[in-house]
């Protein structure tokens, strides 16, 4: 294990047409894409997803706004991929991100900021199931 990880392109990102160019940097980074998926999600569906947060402030707010728009969800895999691809997409602040990073170059707020990433390996098994069967996921 600790190969794989979850992300997915946030709704302004596909909004803006930058889906396309945010999957074509995570190839160039060497991620490989075992499965991809756009979907709308569900007030409910982001709730459930983002239930770690349920006690922060932000809950409501992020729940909204991942439900206001489609996502591309997409399962990954690469050596070390959790640790490798946080730092590769940048702080959860654009603001604060690196230069050259997904969330400096393609994030507009803290909140929108363009994309996500599974914080452990845990996690990461937990959120590629909650969007992909096993069958879906193609090494
Ligand atoms: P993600 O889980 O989306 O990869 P992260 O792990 O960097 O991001 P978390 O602390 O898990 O950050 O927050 C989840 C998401 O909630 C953030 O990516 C952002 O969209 C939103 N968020 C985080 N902090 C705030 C805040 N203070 N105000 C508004 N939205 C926030
Ligand atoms: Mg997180």
């Amino acid at each position: 294990m600790g190969n794989r990880t979850y992300t997915m392109i946030k709704p302004e990102a596909v909004a803006a047409g930058n889906s396309g160019k945010i999957i074509a940097r995570i190839e160039d980074g060497g991620y490989k894409i075992l499965a991809m998926r756009k979907v709308q999600l569900s007030k409910a569906d982001a709730e459930a997803f983002y239930a770690v947060h349920k006690e922060r402030p932000f809950y409501g707010e992020l729940t909204d706004y991942m439900s206001g728009g489609p996502i591309v969800a997409i399962a990954l895999e690469k050596d070390n991929a959790v640790p490798d691809f946080r730092q590769f997409i940048g702080a959860t602040n654009p603001q604060e991100a690196e230069e050259g990073t997904i969330r400096k170059d393609f994030g507009t707020s803290l909140q929108e900021n363009a994309i996500h990433a599974s914080d452990s390996d845990e996690n990461a098994e937990i959120e590629i199931k909650f969007f992909f069967s096993v069958r879906d996921l193609v090494g």
